[in-house]
């Protein structure tokens, strides 16, 4: 796989997702020595269960678990660290951790509870957690989601998790896009598994989860966090760590340059997951037939950004989506190739949320 590789794969068999994501990358291959220490890192901010949008589903560590397993590696870890004010060992329990780590005989470390060193992270001294660094390859297993302060948080956030809570507390008082840039100039991010099966709006504790039933794979975390940004319908300048990082060296936010692979196309239907209010509230200005959540999610994503500059209530007719309008005639606005009968409609399968925005801010009346 390439730096500018991005991989995805659609779906509701995330242990299976992961491990075709995985293979399509040959991360075996980029591991090389099976006697390598390997670490997953996954998000397990707060004591959540991951349909709520904030934490990382287990069934991608058992899908990366069994990868690994399959092809030799027996110096696997599974790492996180909370946020400040929650306890990794109840969130670890919580996500459904424990069940997948006994099955596959592979230990957790909780990194708040864990020894650490400073580095100079490009200038800025930054404490990293000690069984973090000693890690030779790292698997990043981020939640694609919004975030109150830093916009968005994905591949290059998620590397907070592999500092002590007294650097958690100062990132902060730092104003968080600094050192998040910086931290990654001495963090590993080897391969990038996201989930992206149902992130948050908004927020990174969860509560409004946007289902999408997809699975990532990148190499470049700036790449990975910047075509986020896209996907939620917001520009690399919303999330200054973005830009900031790749300044540094980090990686690349030319998404023009970047590569798509589609494992498989966009899945109809939301899985097991029910719409909170406020999602509820957005998907009234839809109307959806047989919709793919991928191409759903992302017209919740953009009708989130028109409703945050004030467009929303000064709208009329619904917006079709879905594979129910395929070869049919009507229709006022449609999003996706599927509703390319409707009198102003948008290509894509699915679109992007950062074009579908655009779109209906020049068409939406
Ligand atoms: S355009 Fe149609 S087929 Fe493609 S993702 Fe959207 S609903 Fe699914």
């Amino acid at each position: 796989m390439k730096r500018n590789d991005i991989l995805i794969i659609h779906g509701t068999d995330y242990k299976e997702m992961a491990k075709k994501i995985l293979t399509a990358a040959d991360v075996a291959s980029d591991i090389g020595d099976r006697g390598k220490r390997v670490a997953l890192k996954p998000n397990l901010v707060t004591a959540s269960d991951p349909s709520r949008g904030a934490t990382t589903h287990a069934e991608l560590l058992d899908g990366t678990l069994e990868y690994l397993k399959e092809n030799g590696f027996t110096n696997v870890v599974v790492m996180e660290g909370s946020w400040v004010g929650d306890n990794t060992q109840s969130a670890y329990r919580l996500a459904g951790y424990d069940r997948v780590l006994k099955k596959h005989g592979v230990p957790f470390i909780d990194l708040q509870r864990d020894s650490y060193h400073e580095y100079d992270a490009a200038g800025i001294p930054i404490n990293v957690c000690d069984q973090a660094a000693a890690v030779e390859y790292m698997i990043n297993m981020p939640v694609l989601k919004g975030h109150c302060q830093t916009v968005v948080t994905c591949a290059l956030k998620n590397a907070k998790g592999q500092i002590p809570n007294k650097e958690k507390r100062r990132f902060h008082t730092m104003g968080l896009h600094k050192p998040i840039a910086h931290l990654n100039t001495v963090v590993r991010n080897d391969f990038i598994l996201v989930d992206n099966i149902c992130g948050d709006l908004d927020f990174e504790e969860g509560g409004n989860p946007v289902v999408m039933n997809r699975v990532l794979g990148f190499k470049d975390p700036v790449l990975c966090d910047s075509y986020v940004c896209d996907s939620m319908g917001y520009s690399i300048q919303d999330v200054p760590y973005i830009p900031l990082a790749e300044k540094l060296g980090v990686g690349s936010s030319d998404l023009t340059k970047a590569n798509i692979i589609m494992l498989n196309e966009a899945a109809e239907g939301m899985g097991r997951f029910h719409m909170t209010r406020r999602v509820q509230q957005l998907a009234s200005y839809v109307d959806a037939k047989d919709a793919c959540s991928a191409c759903y999610g992302s017209l919740i994503y953009a009708l989130d950004r028109l409703n945050d500059e004030g467009l929303l209530r000064k709208k009329s007719s619904l917006i079709c989506i879905g594979q129910g309008y395929q070869g049919k005639e009507g229709g006022k606005i449609g999003i996706g190739r599927c509703t390319a009968g409707c009198e102003k409609n948008l290509m894509g399968c699915p679109p992007k949320a950062v074009d579908i925005a655009a779109f209906l801010r020049e068409n939406w009346d």
